[in-house]
């Protein structure tokens, strides 16, 4: 088991298989974002040994995320690889859903269990400017096709600008009175320096709900208010699906926070907020040993 020194047990990893997007979205990267080379990040026997070693240390939670997981090469076979490793129980993948329609089931029989989706907003026009390059009907085709493949709950990841998309909060929530799908607000990160967009930028958890209970009514709390995840749970009234907060800003979660991040180069990142990080790969290339790889990470989650 692998413990931090708060004695929380860190047992969930996101992987990023890559950092290059086929988006840009306003919040994440700039236009002109420059990648790393591709010799540069964890290649599939890589990432395949990362996953046994920390499947060992008693993980059994992964998420692919990325940059955007789905314009990686050989996808599919690495999903495969990695549902077969012993100890792995679900594997999940945060997408923005562009390429989706074609994968969804090839990753569904690939033995993949969930996909978050993101979708800030329900308006093609504010979509674009949003993401800058996206087409708002590749992403409703990769839910369907998400949904159809039964990669199921569907989650729809949403994050809220100002002077973007703080009014479409509404018509998102919607989705969630006709579908059983868990829709997820976040507080935008600040990003800022990366991004250009200014802090107060930042829609809080706060004013999304005040939004939404105006159009609504009161929400229903879903488990008592019990964190799932990081994300509060409420319904709409009537609704078949579920509305989530995730208020990394104003309400942060790190006394539940079980989670490391493996970052596309490599890197045993403990908390997404904090610059400190474990290199991973460079030492594994030199030849360290799986006893030597596997004490780097204890030591790193123990000063999470
Ligand atoms: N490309 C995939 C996607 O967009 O779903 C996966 C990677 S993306 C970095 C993972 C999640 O982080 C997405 O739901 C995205 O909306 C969210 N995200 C990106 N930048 C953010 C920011 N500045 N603050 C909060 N969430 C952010
Ligand atoms: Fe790409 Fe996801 Fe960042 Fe948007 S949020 S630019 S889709 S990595």
């Amino acid at each position: 088991m692998a413990l931090d020194r708060f004695g929380r047990s860190i047992s969930y990893l996101r992987i990023s298989l890559t950092d290059h997007c086929n988006l840009r979205c306003v919040y994440c990267m700039p236009e002109d974002m420059s990648f790393q080379p591709n010799e540069a990040l964890m290649q599939d026997d890589e990432i395949l040994l990362f996953v046994r070693l920390f499947a060992q240390l008693g993980f059994h939670k992964f998420r692919l995320t990325g940059g955007e997981p789905t314009v990686r090469a050989n996808l599919v076979e690495l999903v495969r690889a990695i549902t077969g490793t012993p100890g792995v129980r679900s594997l999940t993948m945060t997408t923005n859903g562009i390429l989706l329609s074609r994968l969804a089931q090839p990753l569904a029989e690939a033995g993949m269990s969930r996909v978050n989706i993101s979708l800030d907003t329900l308006d093609p026009q504010k979509f674009r400017r949003l993401t800058r390059w996206g087409k708002l009907e590749d992403v409703w085709e990769g839910i369907q096709a998400a949904e159809e493949a039964g990669l199921t709950p569907v989650k729809i990841n949403a994050v809220v600008v100002q002077g973007y998309n703080e009014s479409d909060v509404v018509d998102v929530a919607r989705l969630t009175q006709d579908h059983p799908w868990q829709v997820r607000f976040i507080e935008m990160m600040p990003f800022a320096g990366a991004t250009g967009l200014q802090t107060n930028q930042m829609v809080t958890t706060g004013t999304m709900q005040d939004i939404i209970i105006n159009t609504f009514g009161d929400l229903e709390l879903v488990n008592g208010g019990k964190l799932d995840g990081e994300a509060r749970l409420y319904r709409l009234p009537d609704g078949k699906g579920e509305l989530g907060f995730i208020s990394s800003v104003t309400q942060p979660f790190c006394a539940s926070c079980t989670r490391a991040r493996l970052t596309a180069d490599g890197r045993l990142r403990l908390c997404l907020l904090r610059e400190g990080e474990v290199d991973l790969l460079t030492p594994l290339r030199e030849g360290a040993t799986i006893k030597e790889l596997r004490q780097l990470v204890l030591d790193g989650i123990w000063e999470k």
